[in-house]
This record gives C-alpha cells, sequence and structure tokens, in this order.
C-alpha cells in the first residue's frame, strides 16, 4: 500500500492526509487496532486525553516495527484544562500516558466558549511548543470567532483546524477563513460517523461502482483531493486496509463536483462548537 501524501503546515512540519482516528476505542482494542493500522502502513494516529486510551496507543507505537519519528501522533487537551498551568500538566501527562517525548500536534479538543479560557489555553499550548513538548500546536472546535479571537490575541496561527467535515458537511465558511490564514483543515466524522445515509447515498454509491471502489474509499478520496486530512476510524481489520486503499482512487472534477454539491445546511452530524455544554 503506498504511503499517504503529506500537507505541509505553515510552520514547516507535514501532516499524512490520511490518518487513522480512536474515538470510542477502549485502551486494550486501542493498541490492538493501531498496531493493525501501523502495519497497513497508516502513518497518523489521532487520540484525546478523553478517549482514555493514550497508553493503549503509545503500546503500539512501541511494539511496532515503524520507526517512531515515521508517525505523526496526535492528542488532545479537554476541556477542564483550558488554565495555563493545567493545560501544561495536562499535556505532560498525556506524553506520559503515550510513553512519548514530544507530540508531533497538541490541540484545544473544543473552544468551549462559554469558559472563556480558549485564549489562555492557546497561550499555553504556545508555551509547550516552545519548550519542546509537541511540534505543531492546533485547534479543534473553534467557532469562527473564537479562531479569529485566539490569533488576534496571540499573533500565533494554529497549524490546523480540526473539525466535523464530510460531503453532507463540508464547512465552507472555515475552509475559507482557514485558506486566508494558511491553516490546515482536518476531518473528524470523515465518514459521518454512521449518523446519515452518506455512505448509501446515490451519488457516492454511484461513483464508487463506476471505479469498483467503496462508499467509503470515496468519501475518503473526495477529502484528499480538497487537501483536507481525514482520520478514519475503524476497528474492522478490512475495514482498516480499505480506508487506506482510497489512496489509490482519485475522482474526475466532474465527481468532485457532484460530491461538492451534497452539502446540506442541517448535515452537521455532532455537537455544534457554539452551543454551550450546559
Ligand atoms: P468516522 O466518520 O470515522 O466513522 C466511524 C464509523 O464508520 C465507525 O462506526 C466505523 O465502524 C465505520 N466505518 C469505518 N470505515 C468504514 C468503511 N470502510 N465502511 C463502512 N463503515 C466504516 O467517525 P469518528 O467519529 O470515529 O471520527 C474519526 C476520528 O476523528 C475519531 O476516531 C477521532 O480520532 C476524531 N474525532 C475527533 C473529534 C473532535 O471533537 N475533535 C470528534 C469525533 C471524532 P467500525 O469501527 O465498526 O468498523
Amino acid at each position: 500500500m503506498p504511503l499517504s501524501p503529506t500537507v505541509t503546515f505553515h510552520d514547516g512540519h507535514r501532516i499524512p492526509l490520511l490518518g487513522y482516528g480512536v474515538f470510542k476505542v477502549d485502551d486494550d482494542r486501542a493498541a490492538d487496532v493501531v498496531g493493525q493500522a501501523l502495519a497497513a502502513g497508516y502513518r497518523q494516529v489521532d487520540t484525546a486525553r478523553l478517549y482514555g486510551n493514550e497508553e493503549g496507543v503509545g503500546r503500539a507505537l512501541r511494539a511496532s516495527s515503524v520507526p517512531r519519528e515515521e508517525v505523526f501522533v496526535t492528542t488532545k487537551l479537554w476541556n477542564d484544562e483550558h488554565a495555563f498551568d493545567a493545560a501544561i500538566a495536562a499535556c505532560e501527562a498525556s506524553l506520559d500516558r503515550l510513553g512519548l517525548e514530544q507530540l508531533d500536534l497538541y490541540l484545544i479538543h473544543w473552544a468551549v466558549p462559554e469558559q472563556g479560557r480558549y485564549v489562555e489555553a492557546w497561550r499555553a499550548l504556545i508555551a509547550l511548543r516552545e519548550r519542546g513538548l509537541t511540534r505543531s500546536i492546533g485547534v479543534s472546535n473553534f467557532p469562527l470567532a473564537e479562531l479569529e479571537e485566539i490569533i488576534a490575541a496571540t499573533a500565533v496561527v494554529p497549524a490546523i483546524h480540526q473539525i466535523e467535515l464530510h460531503p453532507y458537511f463540508q464547512q465552507r465558511e472555515l475552509r475559507a477563513a482557514h485558506a486566508q490564514h494558511g491553516i490546515v483543515t482536518q476531518a473528524w466524522g470523515p465518514l459521518g460517523q454512521g449518523k446519515s445515509d452518506l455512505l448509501e447515498n446515490p451519488v457516492i454509491t454511484g461513483i464508487a461502482e463506476a471505479h469498483g471502489a467503496s462508499a467509503a474509499q470515496v468519501v475518503l478520496a473526495w477529502h484528499r483531493a480538497h487537501e483536507i486530512v481525514a482520520i478514519p476510524k475503524s476497528v474492522t481489520p478490512a475495514r482498516i486496509v480499505e480506508n487506506l486503499a482510497s489512496l489509490e482512487l482519485s475522482l474526475t472534477r466532474g465527481e468532485l463536483a457532484a460530491i461538492d454539491a451534497l452539502d446540506r445546511p442541517d448535515g452537521r452530524g455532532g455537537r455544534d462548537p457554539g452551543r454551550p455544554w450546559g
């Protein structure tokens, strides 16, 4: 299987366009499936403190014959750790659980606007990068106003913004802002998280049939064509391989345009980052 092409951050570091996510995968299972993903050829793993599987991810990284420097590892700061000192300690604790000296990417998991500490958390991530605990820093689930605010307050632009993004929810406004700032866009829930009929949509399945590919492969090829980093999750061995094999699928301009047209105003499947947690 070919390795994923990469996209370059404004800080000069590179991230594979296709990676592997482990939301809702318990620690022991994560050790197993991340091992499978690395063996298949994935070189990017996305976890978070919230997922409770950083230790399992770390075990898989150590057990793998793939050298550490060839794997891009991301984890995230949870919502109760936005105070500066708490954020520093949280990153150190994540590194301990992962058994790593340095992350490739550390993200603020959610802005939590009503908590009002995302600028403080962003200053902590800037300090963590300066101290060498992470190579790159970014955010996840920031409404546009809060994204603009952390940039204005610190003059430091996130390398990447990880957001819900799939053909039913294409995030055009945020993607335009990312393009202006030089921020890479990363898609969580790239396959729609199984919450909609995305993988049965006739536009997608028609394109899949034309290529002898699966619907999931078509969706992942669409992300890649737009230079959107996608991190599909699967604990199913055949799907782990199938999703990676989307790298061998290239869509035509007409096919991409047909998928672009599937965007829906009500296409969001997950939590709205602007809505209070309550
Ligand atoms: P995905 O869109 O990746 O969908 C995962 C679901 O799709 C699972 O039920 C999986 O089933 C199924 N699936 C995977 N591959 C295929 C396939 N080839 N054909 C059919 N079904 C398939 O959703 P996620 O929520 O997992 O998002 C991906 C990653 O993004 C997460 O794992 C996490 O790393 C990150 N994330 C980040 C968030 C954030 O707030 N920053 C929020 C949510 C996710 P099965 O596993 O049974 O094979």
